[in-house]
């Protein structure tokens, strides 16, 4: 019996909108994350068509906020892409691969994640890959610099991100002088 492919979609190749979230707490975070979106804008079959301001948030671990952790530096950029999701994540994890990401703790310090938050509204999930990102709707460090670059974002199944961030409480903190 053909088991359903939760991710399927058209086989019509055509651009896609995504959006995938950065941070960094490690190293030189601002110059980390620049690298990152040059990265991604190298990625084939990518294109990046805004990138948020910069924003400063608390570590978050597996038993919650780490005031001790480094903080975090984190934006969101707005992509289309001819690549379907796994293929997306596979250029993720390759770009926080390339920028020494390695992967200790689950949740621990890191010189680069990244997230797909939203791949085309899609709603799926299997052992890979969960979409949308299962904790998007739940940090502000995605949803504030989200909302800066889509006034009208929507969380797939979660409703808007004005409305999600207004409800949470934004704990983030502008970092104007870092520009990606
Ligand atoms: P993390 O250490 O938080 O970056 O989690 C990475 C793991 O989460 C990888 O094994 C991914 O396969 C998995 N994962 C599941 N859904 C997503 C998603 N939407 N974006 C990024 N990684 C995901």
């Amino acid at each position: 019996m053909r088991v359903p492919d939760p991710f399927s979609i058209s086989k019509t190749p055509r651009m896609r909108p995504a959006v995938v979230a950065l941070g960094s707490n490690l190293g030189d975070r601002g110059e980390l994350l620049r690298s990152a979106v040059a990265a991604l804008r190298e990625a084939p079959g990518v294109v990046v068509d805004a990138v948020s301001p910069v924003v400063e948030s608390i570590a978050v671990k597996l038993d919650g906020v780490d005031p001790d952790a480094p903080r975090y530096l984190n934006a969101v950029a707005l992509v289309r892409t001819l690549l379907p999701p796994h293929e997306l994540l596979d250029e993720l994890q390759r770009i926080e691969a390339e920028h020494g990401r390695v992967r200790t703790e689950r949740w621990g310090d890191r010189t680069l994640d990244l997230d797909l938050v939203d791949y085309d509204g899609l709603e799926a999930s299997d052992d890979r890959l969960t979409l949308p990102h299962p904790r998007a709707g739940l940090r502000s460090f995605v949803l504030a610099p989200w909302l800066a670059v889509d006034p009208d974002a929507v969380l797939p199944g979660r409703g808007r991100v004005d409305r999600l961030l207004q409800a949470l409480g934004d704990d983030t903190a502008p970092v104007p002088e870092v520009t990606l």
